[in-house]
């Protein structure tokens, strides 16, 4: 089976000798010499001030919320991975949805300031797909309202808004270094901050409030990364503008190929992308049902990111229903893309997607439309000039 993602595996060899190097030392987590290492070179690659590292994206969101003293509620996209709105409601932080921008697909500057309660504490925002959120505008509100901006960056890797890296607006950027993820350490994440003293207070949180042997200052929890995992991330960093280059390389070709037949995300202007996913929005549910089904039998298993809708949480009821991210949560299909996906695997998804949309535009209109149907038949050239136009 042809998956959305493939884990990227760097080069085995390099990952054995920083494994010799464990065994040597002996050192095997505790802010050790591998993730000491990896946080440095991040630190230059992305161009941000303050990385620390965590064991995963979601406790990553948890100690921003911690370290940012987030109290009340927080604005949030209904939009996104579940863990965005789940780790607010597990750290007693309550999510309100802003609907999201029917073109960028994230959260709706607009929308914001009508969601603001007297509690409200933080706008919680999603750089969903990797594709930056209007944070010039989010950023405004905040300032205005003297809200703290927290930006799930899960997706958002190696992304650049205006010349810089996207991890630099907002309070806090979050970021999962999960299997799955473009850049990865099997399971990781990070927190990303220009200010010195919260990086300071987020180093604290991370490692239960110890300051050294005899002091503990304040509360905190586990969120170390072990060395093996660092280890894992320095091989795969070695490799990331091929990774980059590869992913580009099969997300235009589905830009190309497939942009002319389905709605595709609008990117944020002044960034570019990172093709961390590819995401498509086909006609309706039903397409695209048909569609996976079509591609599951053809050994290609796409993933419906992001379904449901976050504000349909069977926790989070009664809630205000958000019927852009609801209407597009029912449409997205996000398709296979990682290095090495062979060329004609890629052939057979766009061929497949293209084949069911047009059979689909002309079932419904058989089903929807008996006129219509009746002229076609009576006249078989229109149906060829219709498949045409919608190519
Ligand atoms: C993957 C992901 C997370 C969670 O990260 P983990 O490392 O799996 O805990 C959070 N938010 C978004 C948007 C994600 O895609």
């Amino acid at each position: 089976m042809i998956n959305v993602t493939k884990s990227y595996l760097g080069n085995k060899d390099k990952f054995i000798a920083y494994v010799d190097r464990i065994y040597d030392t002996g050192w095997l987590t505790n802010q050790g010499p591998l993730v000491m290492a990896l946080e440095q070179r991040l630190q230059e690659y992305l161009g941000v001030r303050n990385i620390i590292l965590t064991n995963n994206g979601t406790i990553a969101l948890q100690i921003a919320y911690r370290a940012l003293g987030l109290t009340g509620s927080a604005i949030t996209t209904p939009f996104s991975f579940v863990a965005t709105t789940s780790s607010l409601q597990w750290e007693g932080i309550r999510p309100i949805f802003a609907d999201i921008d029917e073109a960028t697909w994230n959260i709706d500057p607009e929308r914001i300031e009508a969601c603001i309660a007297p509690d409200t504490s933080a706008i919680v925002a999603t750089h969903v797909f990797g594709n930056p959120c209007a944070v010039e505008h989010i950023q405004r509100i905040a300032n205005r309202h003297n809200l703290k901006v927290v930006y799930d960056g899960a997706h958002a890797f190696g992304v650049r808004h205006g010349g810089q890296s996207v991890f630099n607006w907002g309070d806090i950027s979050t970021l999962s270094f999960h299997a799955t993820k473009l850049f990865h350490t099997i399971e990781g994440g990070a927190i990303v901050t220009n200010d010195d003293a919260l990086a300071a207070r987020i180093r604290l949180l991370c490692n239960f409030g110890i300051v050294d042997t005899d002091i503990i200052q304040g509360i905190g929890i586990n969120a170390k990364l072990n060395e093996f995992s660092a280890a894992m991330g320095l091989c795969i960093l070695d490799d990331i503008e091929d990774i980059l280059d590869q992913r580009a390389e099969i997300g235009q070709r589905y830009e190309r190929e497939l942009g002319g037949y389905f709605d595709l995300q609008a990117p944020q202007p002044g960034s570019q992308r990172n093709y961390s996913y590819f995401p498509v929005a086909l006609a309706n549910e039903l397409q695209l049902l048909r569609s996976r089904e079509q591609l599951n039998d053809n050994g290609i298993n796409p993933r419906r990111y992001f379904y449901p809708s976050l504000d349909t949480l069977e926790y989070l009821q009664p809630q205000a229903p958000q019927p852009r991210s609801r209407a597009l949560s029912r449409r997205v299909l996000c398709l296979p893309i990682y290095p090495g996906l062979p060329p004609k695997v890629q052939s057979r998804v766009i061929q497949t997607l293209i084949h069911e949309s047009i059979h689909s535009e002309q079932a419904s209109r058989a089903l929807f439309n008996p006129l219509v149907r009746a002229f076609d038949l009576a006249q078989p050239q229109l149906t060829v000039a219709t498949c045409k136009r919608i190519s």
